[in-house]
């Protein structure tokens, strides 16, 4: 059973695919992957980036054959976006709006956010943003109320929203899974001291990987979570 990764390739392997990989072996699942770009990354926190042609993107997707679900992860640009909102197949979706590195470095370019709104919020089963994504996505303070916040991704067309607690404060990292005709639910995990690399990729891919297994959304949102925290 095989779970599609679209994500780009972090040199340092803390995160992106080399973890998205990880995750798949973990879940004992066979990964293909579309690789959106190459960056190079340091310990001081550099990041150089080569978008992968949309062109080649497409061919990587369509080279994967058939998949149980998919993850996207970093799409660098607006090219990259058409290419992958033309050519994923209709299997359920993880979307993580990955915006910028921990160090701040941005991974999508502005035309490739506004796509990536437009042409891949509405595709995706489910959408993962952390506290600061959220806020940068929809112009609201990381302070405001989880389900005001989901309701304004739910506005720019998302389906369904992991508001992930992670950046917040607190001895717990609570996350908030919004569905549309479920109440929402609310997972918590004991807050880990620090600030690890890989934490979003790893919790995005293994919700593709719960979903390619059967799971519902909750069930494959709450299995992820233990498998995070696990990680951790
Ligand atoms: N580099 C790549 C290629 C990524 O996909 C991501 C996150 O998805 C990052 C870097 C950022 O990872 P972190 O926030 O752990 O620095």
């Amino acid at each position: 059973m095989s779970v599609l990764i679209v994500a780009g390739l972090d040199s340092s392997t803390g995160a992106g695919l080399a973890r998205d990989l990880a995750v798949m072996a973990e879940l004992g699942l066979q990964a293909r992957i579309a690789a959106t770009a190459v960056t190079a990354q340091d310990a001081a926190g550099g990041c150089l980036r080569h978008p992968v042609p949309g062109a080649m993107v497409a061919a990587q997707i369509r080279a994967a054959g058939p998949v149980r679900a998919a993850k996207l992860g970093m799409l660098a640009d607006a090219e990259v976006v058409a290419a992958v909102a033309e050519s994923l197949p209709p299997v359920p979706i993880v979307l993580d709006p990955v915006l910028a590195t921990s160090a701040g470095v941005a991974l999508i370019d502005a035309a490739g956010l506004a796509a990536m709104l437009a042409r891949l919020f509405p595709l995706a089963t489910l959408i993962t943003p952390n506290l600061p994504e959220a806020a940068r996505l929809t112009g609201l303070p990381e302070e405001t109320a989880p389900d005001r916040l989901a309701a304004a991704l739910v506005a720019l067309g998302a389906r369904a929203v992991l508001l992930k607690g992670g950046h917040g404060q607190g001895a717990e990292a609570v996350d908030w899974l919004f569905r549309p005709d479920a109440p929402a639910l609310r997972l918590a995990s004991p807050r880990k001291p620090g600030t690890t690399r890989g934490t979003g990729c790893t919790l995005a891919s293994a919700i593709a990987g719960h979903l390619a297994l059967g799971a519902d959304l909750a069930v494959a949102c709450a299995g992820a979570k233990a498998h995070l925290d696990g990680w951790l």
